[in-house]
This record gives C-alpha cells, structure tokens and sequence, in this order.
C-alpha cells in the first residue's frame, strides 16, 4: 500500500472507478454514474483534461484522460456537487 499523497484532500474529489479495486462494482449510485457518498477518488492534480486521482480504498495513485477539458459542464459532473441522491 503507498501512502496518501500529501496533495489528497476530500474536498476534491472525483468520481471514476478504480482500475485497481474495482470497489464500487455492484454499486447502485456508481453504475448509474451518479456521485456515489462511499466511492469517490481523490482529485490530486489535473492538467487539461488528465486527472491524476489517489483510490483512498486501496491507495492506488493512476492517470484518468477524462476528457472534459474543452467542456466545462461535464468536468463539473466529474469532479464537483458533491453526493446527492
Ligand atoms: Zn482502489
Ligand atoms: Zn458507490
């Protein structure tokens, strides 16, 4: 297991599945791609559309090209908002 990177902080957050853990497999909320309260991954850094993401399950730190960069609403339903139901 790595250690939390220092640049972890829960107030940023995303929500992409983890391609270690796989923990939200099963997992209402996140099959539907909502933002899930239990499986969400730590936001480190981006640059453009390239998150760099921390699973606070499995500490597994990885790239994600979201994709979103040119579109500002959709990197807001990655990143931002918070859980809902
Ligand atoms: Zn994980
Ligand atoms: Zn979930």
């Amino acid at each position: 297991m790595l250690p939390l990177d220092p640049q972890a902080d829960p107030g940023r957050r995303a929500w992409v599945a983890c391609p270690n853990c796989d923990d939200s497999r099963g997992c209402e909320p996140c099959e539907q791609r909502r933002t899930c309260s239990e499986h969400w991954r730590y936001l480190l850094t981006n640059t453009g559309s390239l998150l760099h993401l921390q699973c606070p399950s499995c500490t597994h730190v990885w790239v994600h090209e979201s994709g979103f960069g040119a579109t500002r609403s959709l990197w807001n339903r990655v990143t931002g908002g918070g859980p809902r139901d």
